[in-house]
């Protein structure tokens, strides 16, 4: 029978806190628990603010912690020919349009429309006002212009054409660290037109994360509840590619003393940092609720 498959995968833009350690750990655990393994993966697709010093203090930082996991590991950043050719399978399907706008522009647009009409525009499960479809019906002509001009452009799914495709329930399996499982209903339409392809990058989150799970054979996705929303786009994205869906679980964050997320871009405390104030790696694993060492898998 071929194991279960756990990855962690950061992303080398700031140092691990607490709630990386968490992630790591639990899935390192439950790789254990179930007898699976464990992979890294680097999500380093946005080459501005990813630095190859985070990436070495990722390594230093888990393997302080008492974490192995197999090599090679996954760099995002060498694989952009894997998420081009799954991008051309949506677009090649009609299932993806351009965006030329920026997002002063969608912005301006959104107000617009909020001034008119007096309502709120609906937002993303993330608070983004939803994409007005703005660049959705240029025609055909007018988009081989500015493309061939080398207009900036993303490419966004398009969820009307997507909707019309796929018209049965989206459904996932949820996984519990005790092993039990219910299946829910994936609901990605409160995304509208997400951006699958960035204006900057030759992909997105979204569309390499499927894409790499499903190559690296990823059975079970361990990560924060932040991420619960983006599950629904992602199941999405793996039955248009035709990929096999993971089963999934959303563990709860871990919050500094105000009760906030912990979070790169606040400047929470940093793992190095704990370490050089004298905290042992048996102390926070133990902090997080992990035993002191790793436990041998079964
Ligand atoms: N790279 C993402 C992050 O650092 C996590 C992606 C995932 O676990 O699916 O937040």
């Amino acid at each position: 029978m071929t194991k279960p498959v756990f990855r962690f995968a950061p992303s080398p833009n700031g140092r691990l806190h607490l709630g990386h350690a968490y992630s790591a750990l639990l899935n390192d655990a439950l790789a254990r628990r179930f007898d699976g393994r464990f992979l890294l993966r680097i999500e380093d697709i946005d080459i501005t603010r990813c630095r190859p010093e985070y990436e070495s203090a990722i390594y230093e930082d888990l393997a302080w912690l008492g974490l192995d996991w197999e090599r090679p590991v996954r760099r995002q950043s060498e694989h952009f020919s894997d998420y081009r050719s799954a991008f051309q399978s949506l677009k090649g399907r009609g299932l993806a349009y351009p965006c030329f706008c920026s997002r002063k522009q969608i912005a301006e647009r959104i107000e617009a429309i909020e001034a008119e009409s007096g309502e709120s525009w609906p937002r993303d499960p993330d608070g983004a006002p939803l994409y007005p479809g703005t660049c959705k019906g240029l025609p055909p002509d007018e988009i081989a212009r500015m493309i061939g001009s080398g207009e900036a452009h993303a490419w966004r799914i398009d969820s009307e054409a997507v909707r019309r495709l796929l018209p049965a329930p989206l459904v996932f399996t949820r996984f519990t660290p005790d092993g039990a499982t219910d299946i829910v209903e994936a609901d990605p339409w409160g995304w509208g037109d997400a951006v699958i392809v960035r204006k900057d990058v030759p992909t997105s989150y979204h569309l390499s994360v499927v894409v790499d799970d499903a190559l690296q054979g990823v059975t079970h996705i361990v990560r924060g509840r932040d991420l619960e929303a983006a599950t629904d786009l992602h199941v999405l994205l793996q039955k248009l590619l035709g990929l096999v869906t993971p089963l999934y679980h959303h563990h709860g964050l871990v919050l500094d003393s105000g009760g906030d997320k912990l979070a790169k871009s606040r400047r929470s405390q940093a793992l190095s940092e704990l370490r050089a104030l004298g905290e042992t790696a048996a102390e926070i694993r133990r902090r997080l609720g992990f035993a002191p060492q790793p436990i041998p898998s079964t």
